[in-house]
Order: structure tokens, then C-alpha cells, then sequence
């Protein structure tokens, strides 16, 4: 069992080392940002809702995403554990998370500069099938605008957009940077430097995390 949150700004690389992390320990990826994609995308009326503000770079309302992680934490397939990716991301959400009674075993941060962040952001395209990741300088589809795993079309997220992507990361500096001390006072927070290759970061998440873990059943055994 491993509840696991990942936290840092956009850019820093959540979504992809939650997709690692997943197959790695067979635990669901739970991403806000990707529910609230799907139904913008199915035109639900959550995804009415949501879309303004998603649009805008700014935080859909927190009872929102509240509701819509209750919903999914509640599925079988959390029962072994789970990675939330892009929730909570502020102090409220954080607050009912703790309500839900989950107890968590580790909030990962991911650590990147934000120069970096603006240019993984700007150039990162999606798949509109199926939500993979592509970018236009680190990791290009093997055919141009197509998405090597369905072959599904590439584009570009809304607020991926240079203006969007910053008003993203003030939005993460004055509503999500606070979680930080939020983790740290509960002892579960582990920083983790974000820069470097894929693999590179994915390998000190595991070292970082299996450290952890060896010294949370040290104390259990205790
Ligand atoms: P992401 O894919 O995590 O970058 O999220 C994309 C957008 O979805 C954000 O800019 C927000 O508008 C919205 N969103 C995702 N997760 C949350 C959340 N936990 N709280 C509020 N808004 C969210």
C-alpha cells in the first residue's frame, strides 16, 4: 500500500513520473488535471464549469475538485494505494484530503527552475486521443504530429500558451508553493531535484522513496 502526492509547479514533471511511478509500483495515477481535461473535452457540464478557468490558467474552484477526488479515491482501484498528481494544490484541498481520512506516505516535490519550466511548458504537445506526452525539443513523435502510441493528433494545451504558462506559475508561487510547509511540519516530504533527464529524475525518485520506505518499516519494527 503506497499513497504517494506529487507536488512542484507546472513543468516540473509530475504527469510523467506519475505515469513511471505507476507501472512501477501497479498503483493508479490520479490526475485533476487530466479529469478535468476529459470532460472539458466530452463537454459535461463539469467540463462547462471548468473550462473558464482552466482557459484563463487559474484554479477551477477547490469544492470542484474536491468532489471530483472523493468520487475517484472512492473506485477499487485505490484500494492498494495511489499517486495524486496535481491535487491537493491548496490549503483547503489539502485540509479535505486529510477529512477523507487517507492517511499519505509520501509528498514527493519536484524541484525545477523556472526558465526551465517555461520551456518545458511551451513546447510540450499532447496527444488528443489519448494524453500522451510529446515535446517539441526532448521527446518528438516518431511521426510529425502524431502520437506514437494511437496515432491519434498532437496539439498544444490551451494554457500551454507563453502568457497562460506564466500566469500558471504565479498562480503556483501564491496558492500551492504554502503545501511545501504543509508536508514538511508532517515529516512526509521529500524534495526531489527536477532537472535532468526523465530517467535521471525517476531514478532518484526511487532512491528517495525506497530510503523512506526502509526506515517507515524500521519503525514499524521497532
Ligand atoms: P494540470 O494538468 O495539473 O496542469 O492542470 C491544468 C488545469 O486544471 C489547472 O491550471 C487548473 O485550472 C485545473 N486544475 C487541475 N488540478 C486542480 C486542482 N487540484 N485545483 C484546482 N484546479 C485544478
Amino acid at each position: 500500500m503506497m499513497r504517494l502526492i506529487l507536488l512542484g509547479p507546472p513543468g516540473a514533471g509530475k504527469g510523467t513520473q506519475a505515469g513511471l511511478l505507476k507501472k512501477r509500483y501497479s498503483i493508479p495515477q490520479v490526475s485533476t488535471g487530466d479529469i478535468l481535461r476529459q470532460a472539458v473535452a466530452e463537454g459535461t457540464p463539469l467540463g462547462i464549469q471548468a473550462r473558464s478557468y482552466m482557459g484563463k490558467g487559474v484554479l477551477v474552484p477547490d469544492e470542484v475538485v474536491i468532489r471530483i477526488v472523493r468520487e475517484r479515491l472512492k473506485k477499487p482501484d485505490c484500494e492498494k494505494g495511489y499517486i495524486l498528481d496535481g491535487f491537493p494544490r491548496t490549503v483547503v484541498q489539502a485540509q479535505a484530503f486529510e477529512a477523507m481520512d487517507e492517511p499519505l506516505d509520501h509528498a514527493l516535490s519536484l524541484e525545477v527552475q523556472e526558465e526551465e519550466l517555461v520551456r518545458r511548458l511551451t513546447g510540450r504537445r499532447i496527444c488528443e486521443t489519448c494524453g500522451a506526452l510529446f515535446h517539441i525539443d526532448f521527446r518528438l513523435p516518431r511521426d510529425s504530429g502524431i502520437c506514437d502510441q494511437c496515432g491519434g493528433r498532437l496539439s498544444q494545451r490551451d494554457d500551454d500558451r507563453e502568457e497562460t504558462v506564466r500566469r500558471r506559475l504565479e498562480v503556483y508561487r501564491a496558492e500551492t508553493a504554502s503545501l511545501m510547509d504543509h508536508y514538511a511540519r508532517r515529516g512526509i516530504l521529500w524534495r526531489v531535484e527536477g532537472q535532468g533527464t526523465v530517467q535521471e529524475v525517476f531514478r532518484r525518485i526511487l532512491e528517495v522513496l525506497e530510503g523512506a520506505e526502509a526506515r517507515r518499516s524500521g519503525r514499524r519494527s521497532s
